[in-house]
């Protein structure tokens, strides 16, 4: 039942005037114009490259918001269920191009623009990114919203409208040094939604009455209030009529306005200050990837975006008039990682103090609606929270968790009788000083299904973390969903002739939608002039990152030789550490040679990228020494551009999308068992580049695809992981010789200050080497020269890129977003033909 606002007498003017967006070229130019000249206040005196930008993301906007409203309509009209995704972190990158290509009119736009002026190249290149993510997870939810809008799924995200992204890094001296990223000031992709608020509880007081039937009633009375404002972004889907939404929320204080008395009294700074509290939920982004650091405010935008959101599906499942036992029919919600675990909870409140549902029926309506998606088993990543401090900001909730507790353990108790040491074990609430909430524990308890992201992660996490609760509800409630990536940004887009290559051999574009067609190209293996034009678009993207590191880093790199990569967030189990070690070690090995046997070695270049978490101290560190061993590496007249070592500053999702196809080897090269899955090692090989990796994350089913003989593989797997560990701490921990020569290097001074790298060493060499540097470099240096040997057989290396791209369909996040569907969600997609509402 959808009810219209305008009454039926009046509708025929409004589908007489109905607006379609520009059809063609010329209509495509007349919105340009039309916006300069209107919306920019602009003219053909003063449009510079960013008017045109903006002019022409208005244009695009306008035609997106149409879809957007049909796709809205179509979805309501048909009544189906909806995929809620709740995520942090939302790493958009840029939208124009992306919104070209998915609608696929970059073309005529690129027309368009030439003769009004303008190379679309410079223009896509105006826009600053949209980073509201740290990393892997929160471009894992972008490319989640491109596949359930491609694929036709009716999905909403949720997020946060952070005024400040993940901050600009800097290289200073090199240093890295943050610079606050303001982004907001022209965003053409978002629509404001004043009309669209919810009012946010904190703090204040729990009452509790008893009703005519005896059973106590309890009220939540909030002690403050703050405004959530919805702000929309159109999220396109490719080659289909599709928009979803993307709502973000930003904060506001609820009466919108300072205290007057107070101004009036002469108390100017503390009349605004509550104005000012309230913007400061959603103001900036917490800029650590893997590590919960567990502060206040933290906790405030977590329930500030959860209750807004909720409030926001309740109230549309609330128009369709359905029993509250039909909730989990029309509703699916999908919690990225922990970060929307109070989502359980404020669902259960809502039902039962504010809807007057008895605890089960609540219970089991909440249970059956959300999903949790498990992202790391590094053990400094996993949410707590102090009880004292969920229990002076969210009274109500924390009573809650305690009863979702209490059934749950009374359950445990009734199937394990007299097992203790497993009800501490899974109780919800650590029994430490102060108490503590584990997230993911109430995450589990409160959805009906847990998924890893990878195979051995989904294994790990089966195994390890939370294997009492596989005993407790068995295996089925554990899945595991590989992650994807979308192949229109990451290839399409980021990488356009081989794009087109690709589209000349199978058949059209088709691959884009369906990424197994990629194993087409197997058939043309042997093309001579496939092959050719192959290899020379890898050279061609060498050559655009080769300007690039010259304009940004001064250093003169040869696009002829073999790019090594590793762009990722710095942290030690990713082992940056051990990529630079690995780096000196090749210079200490070809300073030691003559110049005739230097001149025989593969010509390198070491391209690091990434930002460190600005308290992680060992992080910056590792960029420093990068940094340092650059300044020396590269200006010694006896290495030439047999080595180079580069930082790339400010790794964001548009630089990933020149440097990804640019690569020859990208490295993947954690600890095993410590990367959940990465994604970034997809968009390499899909782009025709190589991996050398450990056996971690989806490297494993990368190489299960691709062959073994296509990935160089190296490294202690992770079943031994432990008793390494073990083994250094009894006292037997001899460090790799070459690592030893390494050391003694940096300690000789020759990279500069050795005080600034003593912390790196002796991680390694005095602390247990946690991270299992030592064990791996032998075989990790003996893959650097297996790589050598093959990149010089070109021919061989080419025969390799071909057949790794042409296995990598698997990998496609539409895949993954069909098995959350189907396995997860319940939900089928929409069929846009049948369009009820035109
Ligand atoms: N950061 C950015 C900007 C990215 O684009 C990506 C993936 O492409 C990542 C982080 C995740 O990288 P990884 O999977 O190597 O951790």
């Amino acid at each position: 039942h959808v009810e219209a606002s305008i009454p039926e007498p009046q509708r025929a003017a409004w589908t007489k005037h109905q607006v379609g967006g520009f059809k063609d070229k010329d209509a495509f130019e007349s919105e340009v114009v039309r916006h300069v000249e209107t919306t920019l206040a602009r003219s053909l005196y003063n449009c510079d490259e960013t008017a045109a930008y903006s002019a022409t993301a208005l244009a695009f906007r306008d035609r997106l918001i149409l879809e957007w409203n049909r796709t809205q309509q179509r979805q309501t009209f048909s009544d189906s269920k909806r995929v809620y995704y709740l995520s942090l972190e939302f790493l958009m990158g840029r939208a124009l191009d992306n919104a070209m290509l998915n609608v696929e009119q970059k073309d005529l736009a690129k027309d368009g623009l030439a003769e009004l002026g303008f190379r679309v190249e410079d223009v896509i290149q105006q826009e600053h990114d949209a980073a509201l993510g740290n990393g892997g997870l929160g471009r894992l939810a972008a490319c989640f919203l491109d596949s359930l809008a491609s694929l036709n799924y009716p999905a909403w995200g949720y997020g946060l409208r952070y005024r400040y992204g993940i901050f600009k890094q800097e290289i200073i001296d090199g240093y890295q040094v943050e610079v606050p990223d303001y982004w907001l000031d022209f965003n053409p992709w978002e629509f404001p939604r004043h009309d669209v608020t919810v009012d946010i509880q904190f703090y204040g007081k729990v009452l509790t009455e008893t009703n005519d039937k005896g059973n106590a009633i309890s009220q939540w009375e909030g002690g403050e209030t703050v405004k959530a404002v919805a702000y929309d972004v159109p999220i396109p889907g490719y080659a289909t009529p599709t928009t979803n939404n993307l709502r973000l929320w930003s904060s506001k204080a609820a009466s919108g306005e300072f205290d007057f008395q107070k101004f009036n009294s002469g108390e100017y700074e503390s009349s605004v200050a509550d104005q000012q509290r309230a913007e400061t939920i959603s103001a900036v982004l917490y800029p650590n990837d893997n590590l919960d650091r567990g502060k206040e405010l933290r906790l405030k935008q977590q329930y500030f975006w959860v209750a807004a959101s909720l409030y926001d599906i309740v109230r549309r499942f609330k128009k369709t008039r359905r029993p509250w036992r039909e909730f989990p029919d029309q509703v699916a919600i999908q919690l990225n990682d922990t970060h929307p675990t109070l989502a359980i909870v404020e669902l259960q409140r809502i039902l039962i103090d504010l809807e007057g549902l008895e605890w089960d029926e609540a219970w089991n309506i909440v249970v059956n609606t959300f999903g949790y998606t498990n992202h790391t088993v590094l053990p400094e990543a996993l949410e707590k929270w102090s009880v004292p401090l969920i229990e002076n900001l969210l009274p109500r909730h924390l009573q809650i968790i305690y009863d979702i507790n209490l059934y749950f353990l009374q359950t445990v108790e009734r199937d394990f009788p007299g097992d203790s040491d497993l009800l501490r074990d899974v109780s919800i609430v650590e029994e430490s000083e102060p108490k503590m909430i584990r997230m993911a524990y109430l995450a589990i308890v409160g959805s009906h299904k847990v998924n890893g992201v990878a195979e051995l992660h989904s294994e790990l996490i089966r195994t390890t973390i939370f294997k009492d609760f596989v005993r407790i509800f068995g295996p089925d409630k554990f899945t595991n969903v590989t992650n994807g990536i979308t192949p229109r940004r990451w290839l399409h887009q980021a990488n356009p002739r081989l794009s087109e290559l690709i589209a000349s051999k199978t058949g059209g574009h088709g691959f884009l939608k369906d990424l197994t067609a990629l194993n087409k190209l197997e058939l043309y293996i042997d093309d001579k002039d496939f092959r050719k034009e192959w290899a020379e678009i890898k050279y061609a993207n060498k050559v655009r990152l080769a300007k690039h590191i010259k304009a940004t880093t001064g250093v003169t790199v040869n696009p002829a030789a073999l790019f090594d990569v590793q762009v990722k967030r710095i942290h030690e189990y990713k082992r940056q550490q051990m990529n630079i070690f690995g780096a000196i070690h090749r210079y200490l090995e070809l300073k030691a040679m003559s110049p005739e046997q230097r001149q025989k070695q593969m010509r390198r270049v070491s391209i690091f990228g990434g930002k460190a978490a600005p308290g992680y101290w060992m992080a910056k560190q590792i960029i420093h020494l990068i940094n340092s061993v650059g300044a020396v590496v590269n200006n010694d007249k006896d290495i030439g551009d047999l080595l180079k070592v580069v930082f790339l500053e400010d790794y964001n999702v548009s630089k990933a999308e020149m440097i990804v196809p640019a690569s020859d080897i990208s490295e993947h090269i954690s600890t095993a068992g410590t990367e959940a899955s990465g994604t970034s090692n997809m968009k390499f090989v899909l782009n025709g580049g190589l991996i050398i990796g450990t056996c971690d994350g989806a490297n494993i089913e990368i190489t299960r695809e691709v062959s073994q003989d296509n990935i160089f593989l190296f490294g202690h797997l992770s079943e031994e992981v432990d008793d390494l560990r073990y083994a250094h701490h009894s006292g037997d921990h001899v460090v790799d010789p070459k690592l030893v020569g390494v050391f003694e290097e940096i300690e000789n001074g020759r990279f500069g200050n050795p005080k600034d790298f003593s912390d790196l060493i002796s991680a390694v060499r005095d602390h247990g080497d946690y991270y299992l540097v030592s064990d791996d470099f032998s075989s990790y240096v003996d893959s650097h020269a297996a790589v050598d040997e093959a990149y010089r057989d070109q021919e061989g290396w080419i025969t390799k890129c071909i057949t790794s791209v042409s296995r990598m369909g698997f990998f496609s996040s539409d895949r993954c977003i069909n098995e959350y569907a189907e396995g997860i969600w319940n939900v089928e997609p929409l069929d846009t033909t049948k369009d009820k509402t035109a």
